[in-house]
């Protein structure tokens, strides 16, 4: 009888539940006010972390309290803020409230997205949400997606749908596509010698006409041309490959054309970035990350692809046990992707749209296309600096005049060390630069002026 009436072991008071909630809430809002004068990356030892949360695993119950101070004062500071106003390295991840409170929310209802049946409520908020960005790009309407964890995996699921569709064969790509491709491309079996890199322009964009050649060429040794990977907003420059040029090649060829947007596709919510982003429309199949430039909190990568149905022939899950939440009609996610339990993406980014709507974001993403523009005059005006590829996209890269590679990051380290801003050194065609990544809303013009001010200086 006591057995029947057992109270649960992991059970909490709803008065306690509200009084954690509570003081979870306010840890993030604290730490959010407090952000901008933390250093944008925290550092911390190995052994340092272990001796304060580490040991022996816990037998018996302690305070959550406790746990959760832990949690928000060592192991939560301890990281790059993606979301700090001088995070100007790689790609920010900025992320807007609104889209907190969604994740939350949807956490806290164990919010799944997999099948119609299972799950009509997240899924239909998912396409939903997925035609609104589509409708925000520009995209026609044939264009149906799925949001997976980030844009490594949406590429993937990308290249491995074009491959069901266009079959095995040679695929073409720069050494401007970022390394997630490659890496992709191995993963799913692809041979070295599949892999054609393709020359670039002097201004890093694919170059068309080397492509038309390189799959004539290949043409003729009798292998299979099949997919074209461009890039719309490289991570490295901001740089847009010439879409229309190269969907005229790969229409005419009959090759699938994976776009990763993942950093840039949302630029084209502004005029600006939908002059340089033209021809997104173009592709077989797109990335498109709104962990970065759509202001989610991790994590969130969306796939789209232009033919409706390529994911589902590719990813269509059949399993005996799965028949009862398998609908006639409507969609059931875990068939355009990988995962099969997944959690409700879209939730969030739902939320953000619907409280700041198109507009909010359009201008958010305008405000760090501008700021580039900014840093880029900022960094013009300075004898130290030299301006190495303009303002697009929201990144700008320059370099200090004679300092070499070793030079460029250990300006870079030193200005993370003393926490004035994080970031990136990096190497464009064999030339060492240093990298801004302007895309956060809540960086401002003096922000980018005490960088390069601090930059100079070291220089
Ligand atoms: C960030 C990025 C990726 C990888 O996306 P994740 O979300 O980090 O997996 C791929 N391509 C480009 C152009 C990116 O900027």
């Amino acid at each position: 009888m006591d057995a029947l009436l057992q109270v649960d072991p992991l059970g909490m008071d709803p008065v306690e539940m509200r009084r954690l909630g509570h003081v979870v809430v306010d840890r993030v809002v604290d730490h959010l006010i407090a952000l901008r004068d933390l250093p944008p990356v925290g550092r911390a030892t190995r052994s340092d972390l272990e001796a304060l949360l580490g040991g022996p695993a816990p037998e018996h119950p302690s305070s959550p309290d406790t746990a959760i101070a832990q949690l928000a004062e060592v192991a939560l500071v301890a990281q790059q803020h993606g979301s700090h106003p001088r995070y100007l390295a790689r790609v920010p991840g900025p992320a807007a409230f609104a889209g907190i409170l969604g994740d939350w929310l949807a956490t806290g209802h164990n919010a799944i997205a997999s099948s119609w049946g299972g799950s009509a409520g997240p899924s239909s908020v998912e396409l939903i949400a997925l035609a609104w960005v589509r409708e925000a790009l520009g995209l026609p309407d044939t264009f149906e997606g799925v949001i997976a964890s980030g844009g490594s995996m949406a590429s993937l699921l990308a290249i491995a749908a074009a491959r069901h569709a266009v079959g095995d064969g040679m695929v073409y790509l720069t050494s401007q596509a970022h390394s997630c491709i490659p890496r992709a491309l191995r993963n799913l079996g692809y041979a070295d010698g599949q892999i054609r890199h393709v020359p670039i322009d002097g201004e890093l964009r694919l170059d068309v006409a080397a492509l038309a050649t390189a799959i004539a060429t290949d043409r003729i040794a009798g292998l299979e041309p099949t997919i074209v990977v461009a890039t719309a907003g490289s991570t490295n420059t901001g740089t847009v490959d010439p879409l229309p040029a190269i969907a005229a090649v790969t229409e005419r060829e009959g090759l699938w054309l994976h776009v990763d947007g993942a950093y840039g596709a949302p630029g084209a919510l502004t005029v600006t970035g939908r002059i340089a982003l033209k021809g997104l429309e173009l592709a077989d199949s797109l990335a498109v990350d709104p962990h970065k430039w759509l202001f989610q909190p991790y994590d969130a990568g969306i796939l789209y692809v232009r033919r409706a149905g390529a994911l589902e022939r590719a990813f269509t899950l059949d399993a005996e046990y799965l028949t009862d939440v398998t609908s006639a009609g409507d969609p059931d996610l875990r068939d355009r992707t990988l995962e099969l339990t997944r959690r409700a993406r879209a939730i969030k980014l739902w939320l953000t749209i619907r409280t700041h709507g198109i507009a909010g974001l359009r201008a958010a993403i305008d405000a760090g296309i501008t700021l580039a523009e900014h840093a880029e005059r900022s960094i013009v005006a300075r004898h130290a600096l030299e301006l190495v590829t303009p303002a697009r996209l929201g990144v700008v890269t320059f370099a200090v005049r004679g300092a070499d590679r070793a030079q460029h990051s250990a300006i870079g380290r030193a200005i993370e060390d003393l926490g004035i801003a994080a970031l990136t050194s990096t190497e464009l065609v064999g030339r060492p630069v240093l990298r801004l990544c302007t895309i956060n809303p809540r960086t401002n013009a003096a922000d980018i002026d005490a960088v390069l001010d601090a930059i100079t200086e070291l220089a």
